[in-house]
């Protein structure tokens, strides 16, 4: 699969790298596939904004996950964003996370801190979603 650049800083795959995920997607029907390539492709925009204003790498640790994989992880659920490309895990180094969350309340969509490993989740489901 060739790669693609989707903002300055994200490619596609950094968003294709939970198990199975590459394949999965690639093996997509083509309007589904669209339709995933698209939402990726929103959420790497929406992160590369992020991104510009912490002046600081994003590493992306999950992204596209199947339903198989998605369904073994600890407190994932069952509809989660990650399963059509809405939704992503990433982390920064540790002096940007304080400023990364006080930037982050204002996320349209879903956001969590997740203390416990510190990484973030962030997706463009619609409306302001936290938990
Ligand atoms: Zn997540």
């Amino acid at each position: 699969m060739s790669d693609e650049q989707l903002t300055a800083s994200f490619n596609l795959s950094e968003f294709l790298t939970s198990p199975g995920a590459a394949y999965y997607y690639q093996t997509l029907p083509i309007n589904i596939q669209h339709q995933v390539f698209t939402n990726i492709s929103n959420l790497a925009h929406r992160l590369q904004a992020v991104r510009d204003i912490l002046a600081c790498p994003i590493t992306i640790t999950s992204g596209l996950r199947t339903k198989e994989h998605n369904a073994v992880l600890h407190g994932a659920v069952s509809d989660s964003t990650h399963l059509d490309g809405r939704g992503a895990d990433w982390v920064i180094s540790e002096e940007y996370i304080n400023k990364a969350r006080v930037l982050l309340n204002n996320w349209s969509g879903g956001y969590h801190w997740y203390p416990e490993d510190r990484h973030f989740h962030t997706d463009t489901r619609d409306g302001k979603f936290r938990w």
